[in-house]
């Protein structure tokens, strides 16, 4: 088989081959039913072993304790800044730490449904000090941060802790499942799967029992996470086709194995990996830079610039003619952005990494 090009998009984005195989070749006959998982219908047999396999899996991977519940739900994560406010504002109060743009953007349209405040803002680069430096309110409902800021690259390698009893709500959209996540610190974490876990259209909401039934009357009943929690989210039509992708990495994390480690770990530890090879890499050169503070530095999205903006066309024309595909930064920060999920092997970034050095010889 041909090598397919290494793809460093930001999300949607690369999914590990051995799943797209199998996709491929269960998509006429999903086991033996006659039928692809596209044309099944969801409250039939075939797809509640796919759903309940898949839930199963993924909570395993992640630990998720009982008193959670794992929804399967659609709108992404911007969907959320809108669905979160509406099952658990109450109308009241909601704090949010601003790290970068995703977080200003749940901010901004939680403003519609609840009295917010911004407690704490980075620089785009940082993570504001921690959480009892913040301007936090004991009477909010709950304090919203984003764990992996994807534009700016800025990720928290602790959770936020909130010593004032109000729960903390977690974006998490593009590092989850790259690495374990402290369930005694969340009370709710969100999160499209078009990143580590599968194609767009599901959304992944883990909702701890205590903050299910505090809807808005004005909240869509297919968005109230209650209901979807009481009809183990079939409420509608869930987005079927995803889910089933979304199992297959939940299996393939399972069984992955790297530097004597299994699973999730094994993962982590991967990715740990590939980050510091490429910082290591842009640290030293002199044509590129990474400008995020080391502490906070993305696993997952690692944004760069040229020192010179010039080269920037010929950068993205030349990798692309290397096999490394979509490098571009998103167009609010201009650079160059590499998006390493758990899905990019380690061979991927060394090809980054030689390329980088490369171009560097050449044009630096
Ligand atoms: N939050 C984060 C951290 C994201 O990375 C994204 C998408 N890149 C979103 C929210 C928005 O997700 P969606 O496009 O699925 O609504």
């Amino acid at each position: 088989p041909v090598q397919r090009p290494f793809n460093f998009s930001a999300g949607p984005a690369t999914l590990p081959e051995p799943v797209l195989q199998q996709v491929a070749a269960e998509m006429l006959d999903w086991g033996g039913s006659g039928m692809s998982v596209m044309e099944m219908s969801h409250r039939g047999k075939e797809f509640i072993s796919i759903y309940e396999q898949a839930e199963a899996d993924l909570r395993e991977l992640l630990a998720v304790p009982a008193n959670f519940r794992i929804l399967f739900m659609q709108g992404g994560g911007l969907g959320e800044n809108a669905i979160v406010p509406l099952n658990l504002s109450r109308g009241g109060k909601v704090d949010v730490a601003v790290t970068g743009s995703w977080s200003r953007k749940s901010a901004a349209e939680a403003r519609r449904y609840a009295d917010v405040q911004v407690v704490a803002e980075g620089s785009g680069r940082n993570i504001p000090g921690s959480a009892n430096t913040w301007s936090l309110r004991s009477d909010a409902a709950y304090v919203h941060v984003c764990t992996n800021e994807t534009i700016d690259g800025v990720e928290f390698h602790e959770l936020p802790r909130i010593d004032n009893g109000v729960p903390l709500v977690i974006d998490c959209s593009s590092h989850l499942l790259s690495r374990p996540i402290d369930w005694s610190r969340v009370g709710l974490a969100f999160g499209g799967a078009q990143k580590n876990i599968g194609p767009a259209g599901l959304t992944l909401v883990f909702v701890r029992d205590d903050l299910l039934g505090h809807a808005l009357d004005i909240c869509p009943s297919a968005f109230n996470y209650k209901t979807v929690a009481d009809n183990q989210s079939m409420f509608n039509t869930p987005p079927t086709f995803a889910i089933y992708v979304a199992g297959l990495v939940f299996q393939w994390v399972k069984q992955f194995t790297y530097a004597g480690l299994q699973g999730l770990a094994a993962m982590e530890q991967r990715n740990i990996d590939k980050a510091a090879l490429l910082y290591t890499t842009l640290d030293a050169s002199s044509l590129y830079e990474n400008r995020v503070e080391a502490d906070c530095r993305s696993r997952m999205n690692v944004p760069f610039y040229l020192k010179d903006d010039a080269l920037n066309e010929r950068f993205l024309a030349e990798a692309k003619a290397a096999g490394l595909l979509q490098l571009k930064g998103h167009k609010s920060v201009g650079g160059m952005r590499a998006s390493i999920y758990n899905a990019m092997p380690l061979e991927g970034v060394q090809a980054l990494v030689n390329f980088l050095k490369e171009f560097e010889a050449r044009h630096g």
